[in-house]
Protein backbone atom coordinates (compact mmCIF):
# COMPACT_ATOMS: atom_id res chain seq x y z
CA UNK A 1 0.00 0.00 0.00
CA UNK A 2 1.54 3.03 -0.75
CA UNK A 3 1.97 5.55 1.93
CA UNK A 4 1.16 8.99 2.62
CA UNK A 5 3.11 11.78 4.15
CA UNK A 6 1.17 12.58 8.04
CA UNK A 7 1.25 16.02 7.52
CA UNK A 8 -0.65 15.84 4.60
CA UNK A 9 -3.22 13.41 5.54
CA UNK A 10 -3.10 15.73 8.89
CA UNK A 11 -4.26 18.68 5.91
CA UNK A 12 -6.77 16.65 4.30
CA UNK A 13 -9.17 15.51 7.52
CA UNK A 14 -8.47 19.31 8.60
CA UNK A 15 -9.99 20.64 5.67
CA UNK A 16 -12.62 17.82 5.20
CA UNK A 17 -16.35 19.10 5.14
CA UNK A 18 -17.34 16.59 7.77
CA UNK A 19 -21.34 17.06 7.22
CA UNK A 20 -21.09 17.21 3.54
CA UNK A 21 -19.60 14.02 3.47
CA UNK A 22 -20.98 12.31 6.17
CA UNK A 23 -24.67 13.69 4.68
CA UNK A 24 -23.74 11.76 1.78
CA UNK A 25 -24.86 8.74 3.95
CA UNK A 26 -26.62 9.86 7.02
CA UNK A 27 -29.30 12.04 7.91
CA UNK A 28 -27.92 14.11 10.33
CA UNK A 29 -30.01 16.15 12.95
CA UNK A 30 -29.20 19.19 16.03
CA UNK A 31 -27.09 21.91 15.91
CA UNK A 32 -24.13 22.42 17.42
CA UNK A 33 -20.77 19.93 17.51
CA UNK A 34 -22.85 17.19 17.91
CA UNK A 35 -25.39 15.90 15.21
CA UNK A 36 -27.04 12.57 15.51
CA UNK A 37 -28.42 10.24 13.17
CA UNK A 38 -29.50 6.90 12.01
CA UNK A 39 -26.96 4.10 11.09
CA UNK A 40 -26.60 3.95 7.37
CA UNK A 41 -25.25 0.17 7.65
CA UNK A 42 -28.28 -1.32 9.64
CA UNK A 43 -31.60 -1.41 11.18
CA UNK A 44 -31.21 1.83 13.68
CA UNK A 45 -34.08 3.15 14.98
CA UNK A 46 -32.16 4.86 18.13
CA UNK A 47 -30.35 7.04 16.27
CA UNK A 48 -26.97 5.29 17.38
CA UNK A 49 -24.69 7.51 14.85
CA UNK A 50 -22.76 10.78 16.40
CA UNK A 51 -21.17 13.18 15.15
CA UNK A 52 -18.56 15.23 17.14
CA UNK A 53 -17.43 17.92 15.04
CA UNK A 54 -15.37 19.88 17.68
CA UNK A 55 -12.68 16.73 17.90
CA UNK A 56 -14.23 15.87 14.18
CA UNK A 57 -14.70 12.31 15.01
CA UNK A 58 -17.62 10.16 14.93
CA UNK A 59 -19.30 7.01 16.52
CA UNK A 60 -22.13 4.67 15.55
CA UNK A 61 -23.25 2.86 19.02
CA UNK A 62 -25.19 0.10 16.16
CA UNK A 63 -22.07 -0.72 14.11
CA UNK A 64 -19.76 0.02 17.61
CA UNK A 65 -17.34 1.34 15.20
CA UNK A 66 -15.77 4.76 15.63
CA UNK A 67 -13.29 7.05 13.56
CA UNK A 68 -12.20 10.33 11.53
CA UNK A 69 -13.28 10.99 8.21
CA UNK A 70 -11.47 8.56 6.43
CA UNK A 71 -12.82 5.93 8.14
CA UNK A 72 -15.75 6.92 7.68
CA UNK A 73 -15.60 6.80 3.92
CA UNK A 74 -13.36 3.48 4.39
CA UNK A 75 -16.33 1.60 5.87
CA UNK A 76 -19.80 3.40 4.80
CA UNK A 77 -18.08 4.30 1.12
CA UNK A 78 -16.28 0.79 0.96
CA UNK A 79 -13.37 1.86 0.05
CA UNK A 80 -9.32 0.92 0.65
CA UNK A 81 -7.47 3.64 2.37
CA UNK A 82 -6.16 5.73 -0.20
CA UNK A 83 -9.27 5.96 -2.51
CA UNK A 84 -10.86 7.64 0.78
CA UNK A 85 -8.01 9.74 0.94
CA UNK A 86 -8.75 10.81 -2.33
CA UNK A 87 -12.49 11.53 -1.69
CA UNK A 88 -11.86 13.63 0.85
CA UNK A 89 -8.80 15.33 -0.21
CA UNK A 90 -11.28 16.38 -3.36
CA UNK A 91 -14.32 17.18 -0.85
CA UNK A 92 -12.01 19.54 1.10
CA UNK A 93 -9.98 21.16 -1.95
CA UNK A 94 -6.43 19.45 -1.12
CA UNK A 95 -4.37 18.53 -3.84
CA UNK A 96 -2.88 15.29 -3.73
CA UNK A 97 0.47 14.71 -5.06
CA UNK A 98 0.61 12.53 -7.90
CA UNK A 99 0.85 9.01 -7.41
CA UNK A 100 4.78 7.61 -7.44
CA UNK A 101 4.61 4.51 -9.15
CA UNK A 102 2.12 5.41 -11.53
CA UNK A 103 2.25 6.86 -15.33
CA UNK A 104 5.82 8.13 -15.81
CA UNK A 105 6.75 10.59 -18.34
CA UNK A 106 9.73 10.47 -20.58
CA UNK A 107 12.47 12.96 -18.70
CA UNK A 108 13.22 15.29 -20.95
CA UNK A 109 12.26 14.68 -24.04
CA UNK A 110 11.02 18.22 -25.27
CA UNK A 111 14.19 19.56 -24.52
ZN1 LIG B 1 -23.46 1.98 12.21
Amino acid sequence: MQRHDPDLIRRVKKAAPLLVIISRHVTLTGEGDVRRGRCPLRMDMQGGFRLDLKRREWECACCQDKGDILDFVQIYDRVDFNRALAIVAQAGGVDLPRVPGGPVRPRGGLL
